[in-house]
């Protein structure tokens, strides 16, 4: 550690962010590059996100991450924003130019498909994807996914009209021409097969699978759950009493922290030995 390195101030804004892993993940990864660096844990509702947000700027922040629920509100503070985070309209990660002007940036696109292709070597171009779910987690990977050139994209969600918004958001930046799709949960049934099935709904952290259904699977189709931890249970155990292959979400929590990291240090950590601390 360069004991003469300027403290690097972070922080991760967000209700709740009690049991958030984002401020261990960054000790490791600062450990890594061998810097001294502070990432707080901030709790705060979206009303005082401005403020605070400030505060850490003016104290000689370098930037910050904001999860659930206030990644759309965070987008809205920033001064410039790259081409995902506009697409999606919501940001996880905000650089501080200077104490006045923050850059948004949306990483858990890069942070899943990093997850994906690098890690467990899961193929995405010319493949069949669907994504269960329209929210903040959904908005956030689309751009990325549709960079790796799938064949086509179906966005299921309960509120048909969240999944259309969604679809037609991206359609302009298609420009690959991916087939894209908008349905509601009823017309699940009546889908053929995809090679590779994203839970981005929030249904874990009921203890419940989302709705599901097997014609979505073929033999070698693979089911990725965003959800860990305990909010992966649910549907790690569906998918295992029918024998799909299914992982969790955790490697990509590494990847995109990993990720933002890189925004404000220019370090890129190596996230396998991080990935293989939190699973143990
Ligand atoms: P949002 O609240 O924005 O969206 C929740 C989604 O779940 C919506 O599509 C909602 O449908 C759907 N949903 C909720 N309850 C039900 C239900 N009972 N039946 C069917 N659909 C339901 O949450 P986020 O998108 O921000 O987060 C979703 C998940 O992704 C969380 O578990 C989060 O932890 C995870 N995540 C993981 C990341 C990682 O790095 N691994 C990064 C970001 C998120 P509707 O629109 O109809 O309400």
């Amino acid at each position: 550690m360069d004991k003469n390195a300027p403290l690097t101030r972070l922080a991760i804004f967000g209700s709740p962010v009690k049991h958030s892993l984002s401020p261990r993940i960054h000790q490791l990864f600062a450990k890594q590059a061998g810097i001294p660096v502070d990432y707080k844990g901030i709790e705060v509702s979206a009303d005082f996100l401005s403020r605070e947000v400030q505060k850490l700027a003016d104290t000689g922040g370098c930037g910050c991450n904001i999860t659930l629920p206030l990644k759309n509100r965070a987008f809205t503070l920033a001064n410039g924003a790259s081409e995902r985070a506009t697409a999606a309209q919501a940001a996880n990660t905000l650089i501080f130019k200077t104490p006045n002007r923050w850059f948004a940036d949306n990483t858990d696109g890069p942070g899943l498909v990093r997850d994906l292709v690098e890690n467990l070597a899961i193929d995405i171009h010319g493949q069949r994807i669907c994504v269960i779910g329209a929210g903040g987690a959904a908005a956030g990977i689309v751009y990325d996914l549709l960079t790796q050139k799938p064949a086509g994209l179906t966005v299921f969600n309960r509120t048909v009209e969240r999944a259309k918004g969604l679809v037609e958001r991206f359609r302009a930046l298609n420009d690959e021409a991916v087939s894209l799709y908008a349905a509601g949960l009823d017309d699940m049934r009546a889908a053929a097969s995809f090679d590779l099935v994203l839970n981005t709904t929030s249904t874990g952290h009921f203890r419940e699978a989302p709705v599901l259904t097997e014609n979505l699977f073929a033999p070698h189709t693979v089911c990725y759950d965003l959800s860990y931890g305990a909010a992966h249970v649910a549907l790690n155990d569906w998918c295992r009493v029918r024998e799909f292959r299914c992982h969790d979400g955790l490697g990509m929590l590494v990847e995109q922290a990993a990720e933002s990291f890189f925004l404000w240090t220019g370090f890129r950590p190596d996230t396998a030995p991080v990935i293989n601390t939190l699973r143990n």
